[in-house]
């Protein structure tokens, strides 16, 4: 298989505070969506 199967494969990340699927795009380190993490700030 190959790595970007692999993530293909994975389920959507969702946002522990409000439950939004988090773009896998991104630079996630957070288990947080962008608005809740702008929140934050
Ligand atoms: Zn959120």
């Amino acid at each position: 298989m190959k790595i970007t199967e692999f993530f293909k494969n994975l389920p959507p990340k969702h946002c522990h505070k409000c439950g939004e699927v988090i773009e896998e795009q991104h630079e996630c380190y957070h288990n947080q969506c962008e608005r809740c993490l702008s929140d934050l700030k």
